[in-house]
Order: C-alpha cells, then structure tokens, then sequence
C-alpha cells in the first residue's frame, strides 16, 4: 500500500519540488504516491502551503498531518477546519538563507557601506567604522533561524544579544526573554534585528514606545514578519533620528503597495521577502524524514503548538 501525499501549493511550484519530494521519498524507503489531487479521504498527509487554495481541511479524514513548506504558519495556525497536528518548515538551506542575508545587511551598516557606495559629490572623507567587537547587534527572536544568524555575528566578534519567550540560556550571547527583558534587549540594539513569528503577541513589536528605547541613530533590520512593526513608528522614529536607517523583506501587505511610503524613503531599503526562500532540495528531506517519523510513530519534527501561534 502507498502512502499518499498531497502537494497542496500553488501549481506552479509542483515542478519544482515534485522532483525533490519523490528522490527524498524512496531515499528513506517511502513508497509514496506523490499527487496534486486525490479523493480527499485517500490522503495520508498534505504538504501545504497557506498562500493554496486549500482552506478546509474537514474532507480530509484520514490525513495524519499538514507539513507546511513555510517556516511562518500565521496563514494556517488559526484555521478552525485544522484538526490533525501542523508541522512547520525548518530548512537548512533556508536557515543558511537567512544567516547569509542578515550578516550581509548588518555588515553594510556596521560598516556604513552606503558612505561610499553612493557618493555623487565624490567626497573623500575617511570614516572608521568600530570593530564588530565594539558593535552591538540584538535579535529579537532566538529561535531556528535567530540562533542560526546569532551563531554567524558571534563568529564574526559583534556582541550579541537576543530576546526570546522563555528563558533561554546560550553560550557567548546575551539573553533577555519575556515583556520584562525588551527593554533590557532594545535599550543595546545599535542593530536590531527581528525574527520573531507572526503572533498576536507579537505584533507591533516595534512602536512608538519600543522605538524610543533603542539607541539613537540605530538601524533596524526586518526579515521576521510586516506585523512585527508599527509602520508609522518606524517612519517617525526615522524622521527624529532614533532610526538611522532600515531595512524590510516583509510587509504587512505583500507586494507593498506602490504608494507606500517605504518605497521612497531614502532611509529604507525594501527587499521584496527574499531574505529566506524555502529550497526544494532540503525542503523535501525535512518533509519526507517528517512523513517517516509519523510512519513509524515517533513524533513529528516542527510541531507548532497551536496555543502560542507558532
Ligand atoms: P522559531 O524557531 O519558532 O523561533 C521563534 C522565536 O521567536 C523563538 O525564539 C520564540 O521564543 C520567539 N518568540 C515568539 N513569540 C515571542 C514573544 N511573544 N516574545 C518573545 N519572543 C517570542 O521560528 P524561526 O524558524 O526562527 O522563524 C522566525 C520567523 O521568521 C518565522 O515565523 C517567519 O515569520 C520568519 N521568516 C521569514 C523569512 C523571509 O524570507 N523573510 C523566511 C523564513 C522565516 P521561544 O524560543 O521562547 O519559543
């Protein structure tokens, strides 16, 4: 008997991850009948993504899990038809994504890069930027990817801090958790970094009041989620100087709409949520391992809890 999976994404990303998923499958023994349809109580587990036309999950009986190719479930975590448990995708290959595209971005303005990259009065002042060890960076978030990017920057001699729910002890950052320790967190953030989910706690992480905590002149650098941040705050928080500079790759709306004034602000570098793509190849691993463990009964890898939204 096949076990059968359903490829529940957008149909154009079946030709990319078809491949992938089957080579994976039957690298772990799976005899898996990979489709994008099957009567719904033929399936055994869905691979989903939340931007498919899959939104009801009832007719899908059997099912023993939903393996979502994203690390973020916003789009899923709170669908009432949603009864068998959600695994989230936690990806190598986007883990190293991310770590690369933020020690990319911290580094422009640690180094203050734009100076020189864009100098249309071909001024020759000399600017020495701190060593990393004089430089401050805090993550908001330690999780999968928080942890990973913090690993990259200790490495490189900045001094890390992070913010987490939990206590949450690690070697060679600083660690703060819960309401009480964002303050603590924000007040060293000369780069503030957020990789935090989407969640109703979460939201609006970065405000007026929160903003006012960082020091002066300090850059922000969002990959997490759009909701993390108060758009206005960040703007005025711009216009006083609190924020030197900011760089986004998530939007409360996606694409950002074009008269957005993120677009035109000089201050803000927009990246259109490309920080930390999914990648097929390891994508399909986790999926398949995942697909195996549940097979054999061990518990699923990623489980998001759905009481804390991720
Ligand atoms: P994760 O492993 O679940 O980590 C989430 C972290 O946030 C954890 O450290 C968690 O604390 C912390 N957290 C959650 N709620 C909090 C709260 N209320 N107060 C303080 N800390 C809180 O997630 P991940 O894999 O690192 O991914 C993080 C996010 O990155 C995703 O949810 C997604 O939105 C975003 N993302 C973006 C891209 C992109 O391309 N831009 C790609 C992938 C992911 P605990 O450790 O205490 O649980």
């Amino acid at each position: 008997m096949s076990i059968n999976v359903l490829f529940a994404a957008p149909p154009e990303r079946w030709e990319a991850y078809q491949p992938h998923l089957n080579r994976a499958f039957s690298q772990l023994g799976l005899n898996v009948d990979l489709a994008l349809s099957f009567p719904p109580e033929d399936v055994d587990y869905i691979v989903y993504a939340p931007n498919s036309p899959l939104q009801d999950f009832g007719p899908y009986t059997h099912a023993k899990a939903v393996l979502n190719l994203w690390a973020g479930v916003e789009g899923i975590v709170n669908n009432a038809t949603l009864k068998i448990p959600l695994a989230r995708m936690v990806d190598p290959g986007m883990t190293k994504s991310m770590s690369e595209w933020v020690t990319g971005h911290v580094l422009r303005y640690h180094l203050g890069m734009d100076r020189h990259i864009v100098n249309p009065d071909q001024s020759w002042v000399p600017h020495t930027p701190p060593l990393a060890s004089e430089r401050s960076v805090c993550i908001l978030g330690m999780g999968e990817l928080g942890q990973a990017v913090a690993e990259v920057l200790v490495t490189l001699g900045f001094k890390v801090s992070g913010w987490s729910r939990r206590e949450k002890p690690l070697l060679n950052i600083t660690m703060h958790h819960g309401g009480a320790g964002l303050e603590n967190a924000l007040s060293h953030a000369e780069i503030l970094i957020l990789l935090l989910p989407d969640t109703a706690a979460t939201k609006n992480t970065l405000n007026a009041q929160t903003a006012s905590l960082l020091p002066k002149g300090a850059f922000v650098i969002n990959p997490g989620r759009g909701t993390l941040i108060d758009d206005q705050a960040l703007l005025d928080a711009l216009d006083s100087g609190q924020v030197a500079q900011a760089t986004l790759d998530v939007f409360r709306v996606e694409p950002l709409p074009q008269d957005h004034p993120f677009w035109t602000d000089p201050r803000v570098t927009v990246t259109p949520h490309i920080a930390a793509e999914t990648r097929e190849a390891t994508a399909s691993e986790v999926i398949a391992a995942n697909v195996l463990r549940c097979e054999i009964g061990e518990p699923l890898l990623h489980l998001v809890d759905r009481d804390s939204g991720y």
